[in-house]
């Protein structure tokens, strides 16, 4: 894999070292002329691994734009993209997507299942996307998909197509297909949107667990930061520009950086 790993001297190359995500100074522009949309301006920050980041704004804000950045789905107009220490915009697309199927999970906002599969089967498919998988191996994804369907209120769903369920259970199935391969990232576009206070709770434990157990960094956007409430720190974006940073401090007031 053709890759450009950052040098290592400057207190910026290391804190790229240890980060799962950094971008530096990044800009997005949709088409171009007078129609064009800047949706992303100057933007810099960072997911340490492990780390749980939330990013918030009112809808066109940049929300997915950025997440979709993050995830190699699209590329920035201008700035430093950098995943695992690679310099993005130097990779080929081809090693971009074995980057994304190694190491990231994607929540989409609108949900992206497959209609002709099962819920446990549109969880299991990152694993068989893989490639072949032997007996044992399909019985293993088989189990872990069944475990989290299970663990997100979903078990007597998991034989259910997409077209029967509703958008909460559609919702849940996204976030389990994307825990299933156990990424170092998971990227979550508005993943609680249409779930209700328990099943929030469901979802955050869960995160929370992933977190804790594999080390899985998160990053995932909310259009109310009080509806997602784990996050150590939170990004307020506000016409594609990055206004704000709080960070997490209980029974203390947010603390504020501009
Ligand atoms: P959010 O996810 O916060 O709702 P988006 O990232 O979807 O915001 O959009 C940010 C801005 O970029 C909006 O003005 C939106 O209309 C624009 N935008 C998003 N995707 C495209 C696209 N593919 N082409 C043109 N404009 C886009
Ligand atoms: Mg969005």
């Amino acid at each position: 894999m053709e890759a450009t790993v950052l040098s290592e001297s400057s207190s910026e190359g290391k804190r790229a070292a240890v980060d799962v995500v950094r971008l530096s100074h990044v800009h997005k522009l949709y088409g171009g002329g007078l129609g064009g949309v800047h949706a992303l301006h100057d933007i810099s920050m960072h997911v340490a691994p492990g780390e749980m980041v939330s990013v918030c704004g009112p809808s066109g804000s940049g929300k997915t734009t950025l997440l979709n950045l993050v995830g190699m789905l699209e590329q920035a107009t201008e700035g430093g993209v950098v995943i695992a220490n690679l310099l993005i915009s130097k990779l080929s697309e081809m090693a971009r997507a074995e980057l994304r199927n190694d190491m990231i999970g994607f929540v989409f906002q609108s949900f992206s299942l497959i209609p002709v599969m099962s819920a446990r089967e549109n969880v299991m498919l990152p694993l068989v996307l893989r490639g072949r998988l032997e007996h044992s191996q399909m019985v293993d994804a088989e189990l872990r998909a069944g475990e989290l369907l299970d663990q997100l209120g979903l078990s007597a769903q998991s034989g259910y197509y997409p077209p029967k369920l509703d958008a909460s259970q559609c919702q849940r199935v996204a976030i389990a297909r994307a825990l299933i391969s156990r990424p170092r990232l998971v990227i979550a576009d508005e993943p609680v949107s249409r779930l209700d206070n328990g099943c929030i709770r469901m979802v955050m434990d869960l995160f929370a667990r992933q977190q804790r157990d594999h080390g899985t960094a998160f990053l995932v956007s909310t259009r109310d930061q009080r509806q997602f409430t784990r996050a150590g720190r939170a990004l307020q974006l506000s016409e594609g520009r990055l206004v704000a940073t709080a960070r997490a401090a209980p029974r203390r007031p947010l603390r504020v950086q501009l």
